[in-house]
């Protein structure tokens, strides 16, 4: 870690997954024993519009780069000054991509330096693996090395300011949440989908946990175990299909090219894909931003494929990961109060996991459809995480990325 010289913090001891820095913990876990490399010809990430930071953008004015960037965010606001890199066209790659290339790589800001590796900030600071890149598990090197080398680049300073205006929304939502009596520890939230997860590897899982977390149970103090013996009591939810397809629909139903999600599969063509009308249309995206249409899927020819038993275990692995990130426990506190604290927050952490579930399923199979595969096998399930673990990560959470 070259940059420990700075002296703005400090790496005491490493184990088991855990940095614990000189006043942060640091959850290393997720990028355990992953290797990455970056794929030439991919640059994937690169259809992201990237924010730059206050510091950065004094770089970018010296190396005389500004015509490059934004106060108008894709995602439909404005700032006083700039804040973020253009998309050539609006909604294509980065203003500074060339034949695929970055050509400001030295001046590059953080979002790119770190990426796929994301660093989060809730209860402690997380490390988390974005498995939409297709170079994660891929090379010799690991990814927690070039985890370590983007924590070296966040100064303690900025670490401690973060989690102190962190730790200070967190406590204003436990107390709201207590108040309505609807809080639930992280340790319970997270042994109760523990206990569930080999049941969700079955057959009708998923469609349980749904039709538990609608039934709007009273939680409270009941055991972990009681609610799992609840949840495998529940008849699974017989209108998956619907649900899926109409949510998905709906999500998907998107005006502004540059929020549409891409895809780019093992030949790195570039697709991005809405719903309109009855139907999914995938689009070849060029860098400029145009648009051509590529392929159009009826949404009633989706169909929720039964998983086999690889799949329901790769699917059962993804729910663990959800489980284990802080941001899906950041994404829960933020329904829960959006809700203004009408459920209790276990029924919302089950009924996120259950619908994030549904949708992954529901996401693999249109890539499935997109493909030409007839199954539902592992290789098509890993797929599926990788056209979905993005959007996953960009739910809204009542944490921070770095
Ligand atoms: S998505 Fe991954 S492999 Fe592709 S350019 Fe980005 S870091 Fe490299
Ligand atoms: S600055 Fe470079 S690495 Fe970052 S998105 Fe743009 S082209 Fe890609």
């Amino acid at each position: 870690m070259d940059n420990c010289a700075t002296g703005y913090w400090i790496l005491l001891l490493e184990e088991e997954g855990y940095l614990r820095m000189a006043s942060q913990m640091i959850d290393t876990v997720e990028l355990k024993n992953k290797s990455y490399q970056c794929l030439d010809n991919c640059a994937m990430c690169c259809l992201c519009q990237p924010e730059i930071s206050g510091e950065e953008l004094a770089r970018f004015k010296k190396h005389g780069l500004t015509a490059g960037l934004t106060r108008e965010h894709t995602q439909g606001y404005t700032t006083d000054k700039p804040t973020a890199i253009k998309l050539q066209g609006g909604n294509g790659a980065c203003h500074f991509l060339k034949d695929r290339r970055c050509t400001i790589h030295e001046q590059r800001p953080a979002f790119c330096r770190q990426f796929p590796v994301h660093v989060h900030a809730l209860h402690r600071i997380q490390l988390n693996g974005n498995l939409s890149c297709r170079g994660i598990t891929l090379g010799d090197s690991t990814l927690l090395k070039h985890g370590e080398e983007v924590l070296s680049s966040i100064s303690q300073e900025h670490m401690d300011q973060v989690m102190a205006e962190v730790s200070q929304r967190l406590s204003q939502f436990q107390e709201n949440a207590e108040n309505y009596e609807v809080y639930q520890s992280l340790e319970r939230l997270r042994e109760t989908v523990t206990a569930l997860l080999p049941n969700l590897a079955e057959e009708g899982g998923i469609g349980r946990l749904l039709a538990f977390a609608d039934s709007e149970p009273v939680i409270q103090d009941m055991p972990s175990a009681e609610i799992v013996d609840m949840i495998l009591g529940c008849d699974p939810a017989d209108d998956l299909q619907n649900v899926a397809s109409k949510g998905n629909y709906e999500h998907l139903n998107l005006d502004n090219p540059a929020g549409l999600p891409a895809y780019v599969g093992s030949d790195f063509q570039w697709l991005v894909y809405r719903s309109e009308d009855s139907q999914i249309v995938f689009y070849k995206l060029e860098p400029d931003g145009a648009l051509e249409k590529f392929k159009e899927i009826d949404l009633q020819d989706i169909e929720l494929m039964q998983p086999d038993p690889q799949a329901l275990i790769v699917f059962a692995g993804y729910a663990a990961l959800l489980n284990s990130r802080d941001q899906f426990l950041g994404y829960a506190y933020q329904v829960c109060h959006d809700q203004e604290y009408a459920y209790d927050l276990m029924t919302v952490y089950l009924g996120l996991l259950a619908t994030t579930l549904l949708d992954l399923w529901w996401r693999s199979c249109l890539i499935g459809r997109l493909l030409g595969k007839k199954e539902l096998d592992k290789e098509l399930a890993e797929e599926g995480i990788r056209a979905f673990d993005m959007d996953c990560l960009d739910m809204p959470t009542m944490g921070v990325f770095f």
